[in-house]
């Protein structure tokens, strides 16, 4: 009797750690994509891929890989936030 409830004690929290490890896996995988999508390298584009608008030369050089307006990217980034 006293020996079930330890196992099921044991149990829900093996479930809650495997919840949280989960939640973690999630939460590492968007943090990576986020880091990746800041360090991104590579040759900025002359136009922006959303709405072929100039990118400004400053910005081309200030953001590497940049491929993105600046409209559209705040436009992108509020996106993500939700
Ligand atoms: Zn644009």
């Amino acid at each position: 009797m006293m020996e079930n409830t330890i196992v099921n004690i044991q149990r829900e929290t093996s479930e809650e750690a495997e919840q949280a490890q989960l939640a973690a896996q999630i939460f590492t995988d968007r943090a990576v994509a986020a880091i990746r999508s800041v360090l991104k390298t590579g040759p900025s584009l002359s136009h922006c891929v959303e709405c072929g608008e100039d990118i400004p030369i400053e910005r081309q050089r200030a953001v590497a890989g940049c491929e993105l307006c600046i409209y559209c990217q705040s436009a992108s980034e509020r996106l993500r936030q939700r």
